[in-house]
């Protein structure tokens, strides 16, 4: 794997004008991801008395989180689907309750606050092309119907969409989002509350001493690690929990009148996409046609990929369109789909979370609560401990 932002300061750099003062703080956040940012918001709601940090190597939401689709979900069929198959019906509705409390509280909490942010309520539907892929598809373990999808038959799907799908597994109360406007609407929200947040620095290291960036030493009583797919880049000892993988997409324009309100998922073709504006289209998804090469922290796009993705645009939904973007992105993959969120032997009391195996949207705002009770000693382990809890030292 290739490591994009230098690590580590030479003798010459430390002797230079790039570093900066030592600084000290209560608790130091590490990513300014939506994970690290809606950590910070929750601590700083929490306790106002703690003096809050938050770093990230490049800019807040210039990771996985201003790079997505803007799917502000609870997640597909699929994913319940597949939640049901690992642990069973029961639990994997506990996590549809995580989610749904989630997106609630980014709703009162930041949304209605903030009118800078498009966001526009909408469904979710899990597209099947034909009968036989749906009856392929289906498992008894899971039922659609207790986790609020209803079956939505072909002549009931908008008139652009009947003649190339069968029918759709519909989900209520899901939104699409600008992950950007988000992003930044946080950050400014952060500091008015005076939290220091501090951009282009790169932590590489905890100590007894203090965390070392490639600039100065920081001192916190407590740290936080919200770095997802770029754990493992961080420290071996996330290499086999947290995977990063590239996801692609593309964005296209076309003149073309097609009625999709919602946002879809084509499980068969692991695709994802939605509309941004009556004439833009984006699509994610087909790592698959590469899986060793999209097993990768290396922000690019390649064209066995985008050419994946324009034969779904193509062929598909039949789409006669002009590209307007292409752009990737880094995940961070657990074997269980769920993130980890809990506590990491440290010289420093440190806490992570990560690995939200392409769903942080949804769970990202109430992961980060639970980080926050973590870090006030309200409660001794996250709702995702009861999944797996992983031994991590430092
Ligand atoms: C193309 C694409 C489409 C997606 N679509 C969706 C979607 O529609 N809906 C959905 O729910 N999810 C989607 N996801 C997944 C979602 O974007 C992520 O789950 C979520 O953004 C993770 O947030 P995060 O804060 O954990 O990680 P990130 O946003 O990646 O933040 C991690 C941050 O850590 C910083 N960092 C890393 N190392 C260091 C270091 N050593 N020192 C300081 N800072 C460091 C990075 O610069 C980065 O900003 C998609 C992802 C991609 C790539």
């Amino acid at each position: 794997m290739v490591s994009s932002v230098p690590m580590t300061t030479s003798h010459w750099i430390k002797q230079h004008t790039f570093s900066s003062p030592d600084i000290s703080t209560d608790v130091l956040i590490v990513g300014g991801g939506f994970a690290g940012l809606s950590t910070a918001y929750w601590i700083s709601e929490t306790r106002p008395d703690l003096k809050i940090t938050l770093v990230d190597r490049g800019a807040c939401g210039f990771g996985a989180s201003g790079r997505n689709a803007g799917f502000l979900t609870k997640g597909s069929a699929s994913f319940y689907q597949s939640l049901c198959v690992k642990w069973g019906a029961e639990r994997a509705l506990e996590i549809l309750r995580f989610a749904e409390e989630s997106i609630s509280l980014l709703q009162q909490n930041i949304l209605k606050a903030s009118p800078e942010i498009k966001v526009e309520r909408t469904t979710c539907q899990t597209l099947f092309q034909t009968d036989a892929a749906h009856g392929a598809w289906k498992d008894e373990r899971f039922d659609p119907e207790k986790f609020g999808f209803g079956w939505k038959k072909q002549d009931h799907l908008p008139p652009s969409l009947r003649s190339k799908f069968f029918g759709a597994l519909e989900g209520a109360n899901e939104y699409k989002i600008n992950p950007v406007q988000l992003m930044g609407s946080l950050k400014k929200l952060l500091q008015a509350r005076k939290v220091q947040v501090l951009e282009n620095v790169s932590v590489y290291e905890i100590t007894p001493e203090g965390i070392n960036t490639e600039i100065n030493r920081i001192r916190a009583k407590q740290v936080v690690l919200a770095l997802n797919g770029y754990f493992s880049e961080y420290h071996s000892a996330f290499e086999k929990l947290i995977l990063p993988y590239r996801a692609q997409m593309v964005a296209v324009e076309t003149d073309e009148e097609l009625d999709c309100p919602a946002l879809y998922y084509d499980p068969p073709e692991r695709v994802y996409w939605r509309k941004t504006s009556s004439k833009v289209f984006l699509v994610g998804g087909k790592r698959l046609l590469d899986v060793r090469g999209e097993h990768s922290n290396f922000d690019k796009i390649t064209p066995v990929i985008q050419q994946g993705l324009e034969a779904y645009l193509r062929d598909k939904l039949r789409l006669k369109y002009k590209v307007i973007n292409r752009w990737s992105g880094i995940m961070g993959f657990t074997d269980h789909e769920l993130p980890y969120i809990c506590e990491v032997a440290a010289p420093v009391p440190t806490f992570m979370l990560g690995g939200f195996s392409g769903h942080g949207i949804g769970l990202g705002f109430k992961s980060g609560l639970e980080v926050a009770e973590l870090v006030a000693g309200k409660k001794p382990k996250s709702f995702f401990s009861q999944f797996r809890e992983p031994e991590i030292r430092l």
